[in-house]
Parts: C-alpha cells; structure tokens; sequence
C-alpha cells in the first residue's frame, strides 16, 4: 500500500485537485472522498464534475436529498451522497451496479454503503489542516496507481 498526501491551502486548492483527477478517471472507477462534514468533498468532487464536463461553472449541487446526481460527461459520472441512506440494501434500488459498470462514481461518506463499494475503489480522505485541509489516498492496483499519478502533480 502506498499513501500520498496533497496539501490544500484553499477552497480553490481542493477544487484544483479535482480537475487532476478528473483526467485520470476511466469508466469503472470509483473514488470514495472519506472526511467530516465541511472537509471538502463536495468541493473536490464539484472540481472532477465541472473539469469532466468542460464547464467551469457548471450548477454542482450536492445531493445530499436526492442521494445521487448524474451527469452525462466524457465519461458518465455518478456522484453519490449516501449521509442519509437509511441502510446499504438502499443502494441495490438506487442502482448502484449498474451506475458502476457504466461509468465513474464519486462517493461521498462511503463507509455508509457497508461492503457494497467495488474492491478497487480508491480511497479519498479529507482533515481539516489549520486554515486549509489534508487530501490523503492510500491504496494499491492499477486503478489506484493510475490516479495517484495525477494526485502527485
Ligand atoms: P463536505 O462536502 O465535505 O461536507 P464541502 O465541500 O461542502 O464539504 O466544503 C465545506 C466548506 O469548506 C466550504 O465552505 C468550502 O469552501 C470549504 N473548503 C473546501 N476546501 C477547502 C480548503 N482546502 N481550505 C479551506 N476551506 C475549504
Ligand atoms: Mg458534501
């Protein structure tokens, strides 16, 4: 397993490690954005959405109700916020094998889905750090080493 660790001054930092990642995803991937409430992962994930979309202004609204919103980029990109799944059996009626198979996902509070997150999903975790945040991925396999390599940028 190997960690790599990304300092994130601002808001605009985080929204930067984004748009890195956004050029590594691939269909089938998926990246779960670990961290507390106000850490960042809307942020981040807003970041890979607008840069997949080619829009920078693009309307990102977390789905914290809706638990998931879909958007038609280069890649078919799903992104999840599961605060408020009531249990992991949600996810079989939201559809979540199929969202994965057919494109990427970004997931926010992934440890809400139980053992239902692919095996090779990578894993994002997100701390408050003074003023800014702390984005840290660990992991191993190709996909992973594959957005690790943006991550280091
Ligand atoms: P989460 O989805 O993890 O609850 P958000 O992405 O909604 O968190 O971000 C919460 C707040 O943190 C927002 O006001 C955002 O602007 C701010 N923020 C995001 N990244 C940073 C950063 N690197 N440094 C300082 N503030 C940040
Ligand atoms: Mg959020």
């Amino acid at each position: 397993t190997r960690v790599l660790e990304r300092l994130l001054p601002d808001e605009e930092a985080t929204a930067r490690l984004g748009e890195d990642i956004a050029m590594a995803l691939r269909p089938g991937d998926t990246l779960a954005l670990a961290g507390d409430l106000g850490a960042g992962k809307t942020t981040l994930a807003r970041g890979v959405i607008r840069a997949m979309a080619g829009e920078p202004a693009l309307d990102v609204p977390s789905p914290t109700f809706t638990l998931v919103q879909s958007y038609e980029t280069r890649v078919p990109l799903h992104h999840f916020d599961l605060y408020r799944l009531a249990a992991p059996s949600e996810l079989d009626e939201l559809g979540l094998d199929e969202m994965l198979s057919a494109g990427a996902a970004l997931i926010e509070w992934p440890d809400r889905a139980g053992d239902r997150l692919p095996p090779d999903a990578v894993k994002l975790e997100l701390t408050h750090d003074g003023e800014g945040r702390l984005a840290r991925i660990a992991g191993a396999g190709p996909a992973f080493e594959r957005i690790a390599r943006s991550f280091a940028i």
